[in-house]
């Protein structure tokens, strides 16, 4: 817990909590079984409402953006899902550089493409990359040299056990390789309520150039089909994509799960796929690594539920 202000203090507001709320539907894999209780807070207050309903009710909380770097078990989540609402946008203009908040549901990609055609330069690279604030914000997602720690101005974080809302420097985020302190050490440690992206002005028409190639590049490499993106992260000085290449495991299938024929690193949902499936292509494609190549493939997907 870090020792600034608090820059909100939160009393918890009722929130709707449903039950047995299946997840598939809300994951670009479109896989997975139901949320035992499952709900939508639209700010702080409802946010702490849903904490203190899973402290009451013993069980765990899993922050969900837009699922699409997660992989849900076919026997769901037994606990609380947390799939935050709030999607609101604030800028702060001044003539070089535009402050831009916003809220954990805010569409990342959705966002990026909007403000960088109207000239503001620094999250052109997000471009194609689906998922929500709160999501790029716990990975640190990124692409083609760049990512979110390196355009993240401020974090605005709810804790729960002092049920304070804190604007946090990103220092404070302990972002690294696809990671951050968010997404290391769980939800009881903190919950991404909304991000401030620090941007500079630009020529609007160099910045769609940039942006439109980076949608091209991005249409070129990556497979179609329903998918999470990158499995693994890359391991030190090598991509994950090309060892699986090495070990001709692309085209593999295991159900309907298939190791992408396009990108190695890639395992795209043929129709009916289950969560079972996938994951068994995960291990295929661990163990063929580390047993054939010595190489310690680990997940960049976020592996969840019973099983
Ligand atoms: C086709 C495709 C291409 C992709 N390309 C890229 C790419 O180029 N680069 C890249 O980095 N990723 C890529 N991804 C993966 C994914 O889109 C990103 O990791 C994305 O940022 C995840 O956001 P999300 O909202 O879907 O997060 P989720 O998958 O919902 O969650 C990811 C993690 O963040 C946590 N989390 C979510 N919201 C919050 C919150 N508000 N507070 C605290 N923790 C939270 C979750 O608990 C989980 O641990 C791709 C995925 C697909 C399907």
């Amino acid at each position: 817990m870090p020792e600034s202000d608090p820059f909100e203090t939160v009393s918890p507001t009722e929130c709707p909590i449903e039950r047995d709320r299946v997840l598939a539907p809300l994951t670009t894999w479109k896989v997975g079984g139901p949320a035992l209780y499952f709900a939508e807070p639209a700010n702080p207050s409802e946010l702490a409402f849903c904490y203190q309903f899973a402290a009451e009710t013993s069980v765990a909380i899993l922050p969900l953006g837009g699922a699409s770097n997660m992989l849900i078990s076919d026997q769901g989540f037994p606990g609380l899902v947390i799939r935050y609402a709030d999607k609101s946008e604030q800028e702060d203009e001044s003539e070089a550089s535009l402050l831009l908040r916003a809220g954990g549901r805010t569409l990342f990609a959705r966002m990026a493409r909007k403000i960088s055609l109207r000239g503001w330069s620094g999250l052109e690279w997000a471009e194609g990359i689906p998922g929500t604030v709160g999501g790029a914000v716990a990975g640190n997602a990124g692409a083609y040299g760049s990512d979110t720690a390196s355009v993240v101005s401020d974090v605005d974080v709810f804790f729960p056990k002092e049920s304070v809302v804190r604007r946090l420097a990103p220092d404070y985020c302990g972002f690294r390789y696809r990671s951050s302190r968010f997404k290391a050490e769980g939800p009881l440690h903190g919950f991404v309520v909304r991000a401030g992206f620090q941007l500079k002005r630009e020529n609007p028409e160099e910045v769609r150039k940039r942006i439109d190639a980076i949608r091209d590049r991005r249409k070129a490499a990556s497979p179609s089909g329903l998918s999470c993106g990158s499995v693994f992260k890359n391991p030190e000085g090598d991509y994950a994509g090309r060892i699986i290449e090495r070990l001709g495991l692309k085209g593999r299938t295991v159900g309907s799960a298939q190791i992408s024929e396009v990108h190695g690193n890639y395992i795209v949902n043929l129709g009916g796929a289950r969560s079972a499936d996938v994951l068994a292509l995960i291990r295929l494609m661990q163990g063929e690594a580390k047993e054939r190549l010595g190489i310690d493939l680990e997940p960049e997907v976020r592996i969840v539920g019973d099983r």
